[in-house]
């Protein structure tokens, strides 16, 4: 059993040491936190407007220290099976849209995902992420049933991502044996959310978002960094949202432009800016789980390890078969983010992978 309340001592002092090094702004929002344990939007959109390279460095600082000394210095590693490109809603940014005809679209047989889950279980991961574009193909009985073997059989966690469906549905998904589901928000401004998303469906998501919670899935939101016409107001706002609906799991990614999509020819979103949302981030919700992202990788590979001392503490690898993935391209350019390699670069840096991810990927067997 984890002693939280031994955890928070030992980082209250740590933080009351760090103090000694850091300058008197930062030491603002170490004395907030210490007090409260979060941030209040004020310090949020403080610790985004950052630009200064020694200031963010000291912030970054901070929130490593909050994420190891309470969640320890191991990189939980998490496995996504991308097993359908089809989608019927059509968001502005993403490659894989119902409108976009320029990309090969596949589904993957529900048996053969079983078996991608197996091999990426014996390889050592513990949470097998099922994701996909809405595609209805998978009917709620397809998944229920994936779900309860995947879960049961393969004695893993199940995470689902797979958009929005009937409040029923993920009612027996949950009962089926998952117990995660990630549901990003993408932006909290509904003025923004409505201009890219013309399925308008703000409401049913958040909605939606509260019963999962409800339903005791630990739920996983997200917000996209560089949407058109959004501040760091908006980005300050999607974090606070995420702490008062009670967020588990948070994706927060770059925008990355992507090929005959109504937002082709806007600007990737930026790097430094999604680091600092981490920082933030893990000062405002100190012991979510929370990627480094994908998006971030592709946009820049070193800065996904960054992240890694910079509050994050969970990378998702990709198990989906090249010849699927290739076609997964919700965005261009979208990296392959390999178990072993990354595996080896988290030990390389110094940080810990978990025990069964270690045992199964490096310890043979005589
Ligand atoms: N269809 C499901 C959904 O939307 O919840 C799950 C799959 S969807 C591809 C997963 C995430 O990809 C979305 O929540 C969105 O944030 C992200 N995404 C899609 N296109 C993107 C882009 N061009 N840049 C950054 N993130 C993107
Ligand atoms: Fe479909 Fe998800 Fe892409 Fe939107 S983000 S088009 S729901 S796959």
């Amino acid at each position: 059993m984890i002693d939280i309340s031994k955890r928070i001592e030992r980082l209250k002092a740590r933080l009351i040491d760090l103090k000694e090094e850091m300058p008197e702004e930062i030491n603002k929002v170490i004395d907030y936190f210490l007090k409260h344990m979060t941030l209040n939007y004020e310090k949020v959109l403080w610790i985004l407007s950052l630009n200064e390279k020694g200031l963010k460095d000291k912030i970054y600082k901070v929130a490593d220290v909050v994420n190891k000394t309470l969640n320890t210095d191991i990189i939980t590693l998490k496995g996504v099976i991308e097993f359908s490109n089809y989608c019927k809603k059509n968001c502005y940014y993403c490659g894989i849209r119902a409108q976009n005809d320029k990309i090969k679209r596949y589904r993957i047989p529900v048996d053969e995902i079983f078996e991608i889950a197996k091999n990426g279980v014996k390889s050592g991961l513990t949470t097998i992420i099922l994701q996909s574009g809405e595609d209805d193909y998978y009917s709620d009985e397809d998944m229920e049933r994936l779900i309860y073997k995947i879960h049961h059989e393969l004695k893993t966690a199940v995470s689902i991502s797979i958009g929005e469906r009937s409040k029923e549905a993920y009612e027996r998904f949950r009962k089926a044996g998952a117990s995660k589901v990630l549901l990003k928000h993408e932006t909290i401004n509904r003025k923004i959310f409505e201009n890219i998303h013309p399925d308008k469906d703000y409401d049913l998501r958040i909605e939606l978002l509260d019963y999962l919670v409800k339903l005791g899935y630990i739920t996983g939101s997200g917000n996209i960094i560089g949407l058109p016409d959004q501040t760091l107001e908006d980005i300050a706002k999607d974090i606070i949202f995420m702490k008062e609906h009670n967020i588990k799991m948070i994706g927060i990614g770059p925008f990355i432009s992507t090929y005959n999509t109504p937002l082709e020819n806007l600007e990737n979103g930026s790097a430094e800016l999604t680091l600092n949302a981490y920082a933030a981030t893990r000062l405002t919700i100190p012991f979510a789980q929370m990627p480094a992202t994908t998006a971030l990788g592709t946009i820049d590979r070193d800065y996904q390890f960054k992240a890694l001392n910079c509050g994050c503490n969970v990378i998702m690898v990709n198990l989906t078969p090249d010849e699927y993935r290739e076609n997964y391209n919700i965005y261009d350019e979208k990296i392959k983010v390999d178990l072993l390699g990354t595996a080896q670069k988290i030990l390389d840096m110094g940080l810990k992978i978990p025990p069964y991810t270690l045992r199964n990927l490096f310890i043979k067997e005589a």
